[in-house]
């Protein structure tokens, strides 16, 4: 048994909005001034943002929001696929396609041999970060599935950083997923507030708000200090997730000295089978752009994830004020990076961009495509990842690896106007690189990569 949390205090949260309501353009205007040293928000400072409507002081919003994400990130956006290994699932969450009960659904389990052959598929997109996912399954997709996963992709493929999304597991389990090489553990509460989401979670041992909501302190105390979160939005008042969310974040770093590495914003999309006809708190686009613009002001050192759950044009958007990561060539299904089955989505995806495209489009709009696995694998995660983020030295590394990586991905799979785009788009890179020896090292790196070597970085 698990105790009940306290630490998402419902009355608290209330309050808070209730407080927010009220809220002058001469607050709006000094929380947001505050908001520019990139030192973070309180959570009566966010739930005063949440209520903002007025067009002036939204665009003042992204403004604040586009300020941080290029002093912090600087202009790289970071690139990953998702690799489905199955869609059996023992829960029955009423918003997904994967529900156990749902008789529409193809199920499948992919072998060993079937997840490397995906994971190639996805390499040979180039790829080299990958998001391991699936369904709850005691049997078919326990630790050893992920684990042997691991091992299978690394050994046989050149993808360098595997992230992992799956159901709460207990300490000695996360501690075998460290073993093994996880980079980050992802999980998403889906909705922080307790009766909604007794609603939506009716069977298995997903039914457990407290089991699911303590995964991240048992993935810390196994070891893994690179942790991402999120809320599936539309499930419930929108305002109440971002503060229950923050106050989550605020819980394990209180407790672990370390804040979330990244925070996902899956806004909830139709699924072929789920029993969720209706989506119960529609979040509009305006209030979307909203919310991660207060993330990405609330927390500045967290990176913010978008998926293919998303338009193309409004991704888009979303990159300048806020989001760092970013899904591409995506596929939902099991197996479907070498055959289609609509008959085995999680759910609808709105973005069908393949790699090249997605990355044609942000050096477009003057972002550097990057494919950067180097802070796990320099150690730079967890605490030590938020000392160098904080100093605002991540900015330093993250220009110089997102050129290398980019640059070699030019090389290995880029056609010739996607490489000649992608040249200019280093050239400029490497001029805003503000250290002298950093530059001059940068350039040293690419010329290596020119005569054929790989995977350098700092
Ligand atoms: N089965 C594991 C679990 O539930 O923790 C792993 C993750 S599940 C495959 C991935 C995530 O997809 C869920 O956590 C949920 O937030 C999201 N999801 C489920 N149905 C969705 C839908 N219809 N639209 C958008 N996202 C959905
Ligand atoms: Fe299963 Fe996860 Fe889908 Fe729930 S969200 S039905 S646990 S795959």
């Amino acid at each position: 048994m698990i105790d009940k949390v306290d630490f998402i205090k419902e009355d608290k949260i209330f309050s808070l909005l209730e407080k927010g309501k009220a809220t002058d353009k001469n607050e709006i205007k000094e929380i947001l001034a505050k908001a520019r040293d990139c030192r973070g928000i309180d959570l009566g400072e966010v739930a005063k943002l949440l209520y903002l409507e007025d067009e002036e002081l939204l665009d003042e919003l992204y403004d604040v929001a586009r300020h941080i994400k290029n002093r912090i990130y600087g202009k790289r956006v970071v690139l990953f696929a998702p690799l489905y290994t199955s869609n059996e699932c023992a829960n029955n969450c009423l918003y997904c396609g994967f529900r156990h009960d749902n008789k529409e659904l193809h199920r499948r389990t992919l072998s060993l041999e079937e997840i490397v052959k995906e994971a190639k598929a996805i390499e040979k997109q180039g790829h080299k970060r990958l998001l391991l996912i699936c369904g709850e399954d005691a049997k078919k997709t326990n630790v050893k599935h992920f684990t042997e996963a691991m091992e299978a992709i690394y050994k046989a493929t050149d993808i360098r950083r595997i992230n992992i999304e799956a159901a709460p597991m207990t300490i000695e389990e996360y501690k075998e997923l460290k073993k093994a090489g996880i980079g980050t553990y992802v999980i998403f509460q889906e909705t922080y507030h307790r009766e909604t989401y007794r609603i939506m979670h009716p069977v298995g041992k997903k039914a457990n708000y407290d089991w699911r909501i303590t995964a991240i302190d048992r993935a810390f105390e196994g070891g893994i200090d690179d942790v991402g979160v999120g809320a599936l939005f539309g499930l419930y008042d929108y305002r109440f997730e971002v503060l229950g969310l923050l106050m989550h974040c605020m819980h394990f770093e209180k407790k672990f000295g370390v804040g979330p590495h990244t925070i996902s914003v899956p806004r909830l999309r139709p699924a072929l089978g789920a029993s969720l006809k209706e989506i119960p708190y529609k979040v509009s686009d305006k209030d979307f752009k909203k919310i991660v613009a207060i993330f990405r002001i609330a927390v500045p050192y967290t990176g913010i994830i978008l998926s293919t759950r998303e338009r193309a044009e409004f991704r888009d958007e979303l990159l300048s004020i806020g989001v760092s990561q970013i899904s591409a060539g995506s596929k939902t299904n099991p197996g479907g990076y070498q055959e289609d089955d609509d008959h085995a989505d999680q759910f609808e995806i709105s973005d069908n961009r393949s790699l090249p495209k997605m990355m044609e489009t942000i050096c477009q709009k003057g972002y550097i495509p990057s494919f950067c696995t180097a802070c796990y694998r320099r150690c730079r995660t967890g605490e030590n990842f938020m000392e160098y983020a904080k100093a605002g030295d991540i900015h330093e590394f993250c220009q110089p690896n997102a050129i290398l990586t980019f640059k070699e991905n030019l090389m290995d799979y880029a056609d010739e106007s996607l490489r000649k785009m992608g040249e200019e788009i280093i050239l400029k890179a490497l001029e805003e690189i503000e250290d002298d020896k950093m530059r001059t090292l940068t350039i040293a790196r690419l010329e290596e990569i020119e005569k054929g070597k790989r995977d350098i970085y700092f």
